[in-house]
This record gives C-alpha cells, structure tokens and sequence, in this order.
C-alpha cells in the first residue's frame, strides 16, 4: 500500500562493500542447512523512549555491539516473528500474511512491555530488506528466504524496569525443502512434567523465554527418542496445548478437525488460523476447543483420531505418526501421513508458491 512505500523510502540502505559473489551465493543457495546462512543485508529501526522509532536503515549483516549490561542480556526483554518470502514462478517474490505477524509482533510487545511497532512499519522493514538482498530468495521447489525480525531491550541498564531504548532488527536465512527426502511423519512425547508457560504467563507472547523453558523437555524427550514435545496446560496438566515451535491439530474419523482453543497461554499461528480457514473450505467442521489428554489417548486407542499433524512457518504441516507419554504409547493412523494432512500441505503450500488462486488475499507481494 501506498503508506507502506512511504515508510520504505525512509530507509537508507548502506550497501556491505564485501558483497557474497553470485557463485559464491548460488552454493550457498543449493540446500542450506535451515538458520545457518544469512544474505548480506539487515534492516534495523531504532526506539528511545522520547523520540519513538527513529532512524530507519538497512546495513551489512554483522555482529551487533553490545554493552555487556544491555537489559535483554539479563532480562530476557525480547520478542521475534518469523515468516517466509516465496518466488513465484514469474519471478516475483510474495510473503505470506505478513501483517498477521506484525500484529502478533505488536501483542508479544505489549506483554513483554515493549514498544509496539506500527504493522505497516514492519512490513516495509521486511520489504526492504528482502528488496535489497533479492537475489538471496531462493527458487528451487520448497525452498525460501526465511524473515527474522526481532525486537529486544538494548539499554545498558542493571534493574528490573522497561527499557528506554529497544531495536527492532530483521535478518534473512534462504531456507530449503524443510523434509530433504520427502514429508516424514514426526513421533511426539507428551510432556506431563515441564511446562512451557503457565496461566498469565507469556505463552500467548513470542518471546525467547518461552523457547529457553522448552529446550530442556526438548532434550529429554529427545533422548527417549521423540523428534518433539508436546506441553499440556500449566494449569490443570490436562489439555493439549502445542509443541515447542507449532500448533497441533487433530483429525477425527466423522471428518471433523479440532484443535486446541486459544487460551491464552498458546501462541496463535498464522499456520493455524490458515488451516481452520482451509479445513472449513472443505466443508469440514472446525472445532477449537480444550482437548483432554484423556481424549487422545482415548481416539488414538478407539480409531476415532485418524490423523494427527503439527504446523508452523517452518515445516507448514508435519504428519505425526507417534504419540506417547509416561502412560501411554500410540500409531497414530498407520503411522504415515494422512490423507487431510496431505491435502492441506498441498492447499497451503499451492497458494504460498503461486500454483493456486489467492482465493483468500492472503499473499502480499514485496
Ligand atoms: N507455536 C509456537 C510456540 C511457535 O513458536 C510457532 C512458530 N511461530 C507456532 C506455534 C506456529 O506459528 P506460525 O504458524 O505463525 O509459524
């Protein structure tokens, strides 16, 4: 829109003078290994407390200098987003909602008391960060520019208060197919004994902290063998909630899809609200509700839960084939991906890449 170009052509962009040469950016290109590569640029914006955002630019990508007091180094004031820009066939590059990710950006800041920053100021940090560094989107099938943006208090300041002063950043990572090989159904613990957050807490927030509290579950589960966790709510040690970086869905045998209900202490995916919107399409019924355990257990047992998948930005929709627990241990279906699951991979996926109609107006061109 017309006020989102305004707003980029406030950026200065001082171009790196050591840019990656295109042979160089083309093995890179090829598969790289999700979050290790970064293309050569990075937008910033920056806040103090008297003058809002100020000073709107794009740099080479390099280390940040920090004053070993800076607030978020001690306190954990951070919050970050993360989406993907597609190329079409035609060339162009689109991105995906992206004003979902800036609004759920502006609800993490204010949990996290950190300054909101306007949805349209945030789209064109994306827009012209991924403008300069355009020939980093890669267009191999399945492949994209991975966006990070990310807020955090840079205050150098011991005490426990809001910042004064906070950046805004967004780096890029080109990103392969996330499943080289083939979509391949997960196995999920679910996790009786920690808890990502809690009731008030910031689970509803994406904020470092949340996925700081899940490394550990992560660590044990995964020496049990699971590929992921899946946390109950902190309130009751009850209800489904979502694994360490996706939402979960359920697919029952009368066809209906459930997931869990927003609760507050679940953080509300783009991917998620997409595929209640595609599965509705499809005429299924869409339930969002408290999911017991128990009820798992139970479908999973009975064949009423026929298919089970998780989804994110990153892997978009992942099969699990797997269920367990301390008192459990369950197939999920056949094990392999079910046939909803498929479709919906497919559906989303079509509409990302430019293989099908924008029926939605979900895509933004950048
Ligand atoms: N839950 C958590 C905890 C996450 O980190 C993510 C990834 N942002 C998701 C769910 C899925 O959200 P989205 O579909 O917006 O990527």
């Amino acid at each position: 829109s017309q006020d989102i170009e305004e707003i980029a052509s406030l950026f200065s962009v001082s171009r790196t003078d050591a840019p990656t040469s295109d042979d160089e950016r083309a093995a890179m290109l090829e598969s790289p290994k999700f979050g290790t590569v970064f293309s050569d640029h990075m937008a910033r914006v920056s806040w103090r407390r008297d003058e809002g955002w100020v000073h709107r630019r794009v740099e080479p990508y390099g280390p940040l200098r920090l004053d070993p007091a800076t607030a978020v180094l001690h306190y954990g004031q951070e919050i970050f987003e993360g989406m993907k820009a597609y190329r079409h066939a035609d060339g162009a590059v689109w991105t995906f909602r992206p004003e979902e990710n800036a609004a759920r950006l502006a609800r993490s800041a204010h949990r996290l008391a950190l300054p909101a920053l306007p949805v349209d100021d945030f789209i064109a940090a994306c827009a012209v960060l991924v403008r300069t560094d355009i020939d980093w989107v890669p267009s191999s099938p399945d492949s994209s520019l991975y966006l990070r943006p990310f807020m955090f208090a840079s205050e150098p300041f011991l005490g426990v208060r809001p910042s004064n002063e906070v950046e805004f950043l967004v780096i890029a990572s080109p990103s392969g197919a996330y499943f080289a090989g083939g979509v391949k159904p997960v196995s999920i613990w679910v996790d009786a004994e920690y808890h990502r957050t809690g009731p008030g807490g910031t689970g509803a927030a994406k904020c470092g902290g949340n996925y700081a509290a899940s490394l550990l579950p992560q660590e044990e589960a995964a020496a049990k063998g699971f590929d992921q966790v899946c946390f109950l709510d902190g309130a009751s040690n009850t209800y489904l909630e979502e694994l360490g970086g996706m939402n979960v869905f359920l697919v029952m045998d009368d066809g209906s899809v459930h997931t869990p209900e927003l609760t507050g202490s679940i953080l509300e995916g783009v991917t998620r609200s997409s595929i209640l919107r595609l599965a509705a399409d499809h005429g299924r019924d869409v339930v969002e509700r408290r999911i017991p355990l128990s009820d798992l257990v139970e479908g999973l047992g009975s064949g009423r839960v026929t298919e089970v998948f998780a989804c994110g930005t990153a892997a978009v929709v992942t099969p699990v084939g797997r269920m367990a627990g301390e008192t459990f241990d369950a197939t999920v279906g056949d094990g392999q991906p079910g046939e909803l699951t498929t479709t919906i991979r497919q559906e989303l996926t079509d509409i990302q890449y430019g293989r099908a109609a924008d029926r939605h107006g979900w895509m933004r061109r950048l």
